[in-house]
């Protein structure tokens, strides 16, 4: 049976990535299809050809590091490589909790250094060659060791904890880990930008200035306080420009990235941030945060179900079964529901853009929001028109063309 299980999770990981690869190359062909007239004047030829290439690139490196991750991921199954990090664990500590923070240190150093030479790569070839990197090798050092710094602490004690109440609460674990689990995720939906994103940002006011009356006086007609926006330095990474809105309860921040300042006007900027403010008025966040707190809760329960049977241990090669072999099998046999579950919160998310942009075009306008996602689309040197298919898998947003439709 549990061989059956585990030919089940292979056939799968070949089935998901047969799958992408499949839309990949649809969406490549997108591509050399003529624009569609709405868009015609978003691209002079030579920036469209340089898109191109940019996506061409991108889809080789993807290719590249998904196989090989493809083969490391069935290689290890097959050769039994958990049950033997987990072997190894025990012979390093004999008490559970410090086995499981062991066994997923293994597991989480190998799997960083696997897929480093993928996002040297990305950043220092791709990124680089098309004009878009300007992360210096020290920030990538420094990032490098603020995310191991940041995962160890975080990962950690979650991990600890809920292996901790895996020994000790048996059948009903499941609502503890459920609770545990939505607690970490709300915190850090709340704090995000006054917590974590000053660790690898500075945020600074708006400055004085004319952009800044603009705003005040967009933000005081919709009741957003002009405190709660920021200005980040994204360009110390990237010449790409972005904003977004997050937090909860009292934490609503909007931030905007220094790029996005530079490349858009006045008018455009603050059409941008009235679609972030409507996210707010919409309660997109908050929305959101309880279908995970939903999803966690779900699979949770499957989780604590499955969790004592000691077939979990045995479909990975082990012996003994315990919490942390049991969680790697879980999370596999799993993944076909998170498949599904991405596409349908994708769905969502997409339907909470259109929502943003109708918020924009009520309280501010249309034309200015139309002109800055057709920038920042140059700006990206993203695919005016990608398949639909891949739409349907990968876009939290829509398109350029489907936003331009609906807002007209
Ligand atoms: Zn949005």
């Amino acid at each position: 049976m549990a061989t059956l299980i585990l030919y089940a999770i292979i056939a799968f990981i070949l089935f998901e990535f047969v799958l992408t690869k499949s839309v990949d190359l649809l969406n490549m062909q997108t591509w050399d299809k003529p624009i569609p007239v709405e868009l015609k004047d978003i691209y002079k030829e030579e920036q469209y050809e340089k898109a191109k290439a940019y996506a061409k690139a991108n889809a080789k490196l993807k290719t590249i590091s998904g196989l090989f991750s493809l083969v490391v991921i069935v290689a290890f199954l097959w050769l039994k490589g958990f049950a033997w990090a987990d072997t190894l664990s025990a012979s390093i500590t004999t008490q559970p909790i410090l086995q499981t923070l062991v066994f997923f240190a293994l597991i989480g150093i190998a799997n960083y250094i696997l897929n480093l030479p993928f996002s040297l790569y990305g950043t220092f070839v791709i990124e680089q060659k098309f004009g878009f990197n300007k992360t210096s090798f020290s920030t990538f050092i420094a990032d490098t060791f603020k995310t191991i710094l940041l995962s160890a602490v975080i990962g950690g004690v979650l991990l600890s904890l809920l292996s901790y109440l895996f020994q000790i609460l048996g059948n009903n674990f499941w609502i503890a880990g459920w609770i545990i689990v939505s607690a970490f995720t709300l915190f850090f939906a709340a704090f995000y930008t006054t917590l974590l994103l000053p660790v690898f940002n500075k945020l600074s006011p708006l400055e004085a200035g004319n952009l800044r009356s603009a705003i005040e006086k967009y933000s005081s007609t919709v009741a957003f306080p002009l405190t709660n926006i920021f200005v980040i330095d994204g360009s110390k990474r990237s010449a790409k420009a972005n904003a977004f809105f997050s937090g909860l309860g009292g934490k609503k921040n909007i931030v905007l990235y220094d790029t996005l300042i530079k490349d858009l006007t006045q008018e455009e900027i603050t059409a941008v941030l009235a679609h972030e403010v409507g996210h707010y008025k919409r309660k997109h966040v908050q929305k959101s945060m309880l279908l995970s707190v939903v999803q966690i809760g779900v699979m949770f329960f499957v989780f604590g179900w499955l969790s004592s049977n000691p077939i979990m241990g045995e479909v990975l090669g082990a012996e003994k079964n315990n919490f942390h072999l049991s969680l790697i099998t879980f999370s596999l046999l799993f993944s076909p529901i998170s498949l599904v579950t991405g596409i349908l919160m994708n769905i969502y998310s997409r339907k909470n853009e259109y929502e943003a942009d109708n918020y924009a075009k009520t309280t501010f306008a249309a034309e200015p929001l139309i002109t800055a996602l057709k920038k920042l689309t140059v700006n990206h040197l993203g695919n005016p028109q990608p398949h639909p298919a891949f739409i349907f898998l990968h876009y939290s947003h829509p398109t350029l063309l489907q936003r331009m439709k609906a807002m007209q």
